[in-house]
């Protein structure tokens, strides 16, 4: 993450934010607001750990538009987090949430710390001291939190019951991502990855692309990458050759099983020297020729560096912000069909979605009703991107910024805002 030097990923979503504005011909109040999150929260709180001695973590919370809805985005865990990191993600969801047509808005929630170097105990009380810090500005009808890099169902269980003794009540529809038995919805947890995959097997067919005979390399094996390729396999009959994590990649001509890497990851922590595979570098696995290439990592993986070296037909974004506008521009001149993170990785909440319904009725839906709900939704907004890209013959982030923005836009004009 680069929150303060070169490719801040704040720059980065206010310069697409322009670029839409742009062409939308936004007026100038308009724009101004859309540049702007309406809240931040900066809180520091104690924790106890585990020698005994008190640590204070930092962390943030930013609601960043609220028109169509209450503010809706995961929580991150990671030493490198910034307030601009966490501004950035936080615009993204207003853009995410708007362009699956969901009755919400965009925020985001992180945490200095390093998960890696916790124990589970300072890491339950890292979950709750966050949570205690930022209790009074969430809830389930303002701000929704949900996992996000380094933090699971387990995380959200913690902080859904630290909410739920501060409210004095149960509360699960305060948070989403949350296990099963504690008001989780089922298909939450391979959501992110299988909504990916149905916009993939929708780009497919605009590109001429037979996804069985189609090779895959997965930048990030966390939730997402790692389900994008039992998915990709499962659901295409597709070849995994090249997989990597934060310590390293591998790759195999003849294919790799998603279960062996799952299972290799378990023993050593890492996918790198995999039997039978290649160890590689992560930047030799990005400009691999293979016909799809999975982003589930973090952002600024592809910028004007190494755009032209890509080889791949199509770009599934499931991280946030892997691709700098720059490389955007190299990608859509080299012919590369890359499908927009905020469209592209949008099942999770769209899930998570689902679940506070769930959680307001107090009635859960069979998982087969969540992946039609899921592949209705995410069907509808690539196709309503792709046509978007084609008529104003504009790259498909940009088409998707002009769907989202347009949405939000009209919701604050008829709150009278603009
Ligand atoms: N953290 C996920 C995202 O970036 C999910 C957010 C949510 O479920 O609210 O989309």
């Amino acid at each position: 993450m680069s929150g303060n030097g070169e490719n801040n990923p704040f720059k980065i979503a206010q310069q697409q934010i322009n670029d839409c504005a742009d062409i939308l011909k936004l007026n100038q109040g308009t724009r101004e607001v859309l540049l702007n999150p309406m809240r931040e929260f900066h809180v520091s709180f104690p924790v106890r750990m585990d020698d005994g001695t008190t640590r204070v973590f930092q962390g943030f919370r930013v609601q960043y538009n609220d028109a169509k809805g209450p503010t809706k985005g995961g929580i991150r865990f990671h030493p490198d987090e910034t307030i601009d990191t966490v501004r950035a993600l936080s615009a993204w969801m207003t853009w995410k949430c708007a362009m699956l047509d969901l009755p919400l808005g965009g925020g985001k929630g992180g945490v200095i710390c390093n998960p890696k170097e916790l124990s589970p105990h300072e890491l339950e009380r890292v979950s709750r001291g966050y949570i205690r810090a930022i209790a009074p500005f969430i809830g389930p009808e303002t701000d929704i939190p949900a996992p996000d890099v380094y933090t699971n169902p387990q995380v959200m269980a913690w902080m859904v019951d630290e909410y739920s003794s501060i409210v004095g009540r149960n509360q699960f529809g305060v948070i989403t991502g949350k296990p099963l038995p504690l008001g989780g919805s089922s298909g939450r947890g391979d959501a992110t990855a299988r909504g990916g995959m149905y916009t993939l097997r929708e780009a497919a067919k605009v590109v001429g692309l037979d996804l069985s005979k189609a090779t895959v390399a997965i930048q990030g094996y966390g939730n997402a990458g790692s389900y994008a390729a039992s998915l990709a396999e499962s659901m295409f009959q597709s070849k995994i050759v090249a997989v990597c994590d934060s310590r390293g990649a591998v790759s195999r001509k003849d294919g790799i099983s998603p279960s062996k890497v799952a299972e290799h990851k378990q023993n050593t922590s890492t996918v790198l020297n995999l039997e039978g595979a290649e160890n590689m570098t992560p930047d030799e696995l990005l400009t691999m020729d293979v016909d799809v290439l999975v982003l589930a990592a973090l952002e600024n993986s592809i910028t004007e560096r190494n755009a032209d070296q890509i080889k791949a037909k199509i770009i599934v974004e499931l991280a946030n912000g892997p691709t700098t506008p720059e490389a955007d521009e190299i990608l859509y001149k080299k012919g590369i069909h890359v499908i927009p993170d905020f469209l592209c990785n949008a099942g999770g909440v769209t899930v998570s979605y689902f679940e506070m319904v769930q959680n307001f009725y107090m009635f859960y839906w069979e998982e087969e009703e969540i992946h039609e709900r899921l592949d209705k939704r995410m069907t509808r907004a690539y196709h309503q991107v792709i046509q978007t890209s084609e008529k104003l013959k504009i790259n498909m982030r940009k088409a998707a910024y002009a769907v989202s923005v347009g949405r939000v836009v009209e919701a604050m004009k008829l709150r009278g805002w603009v």
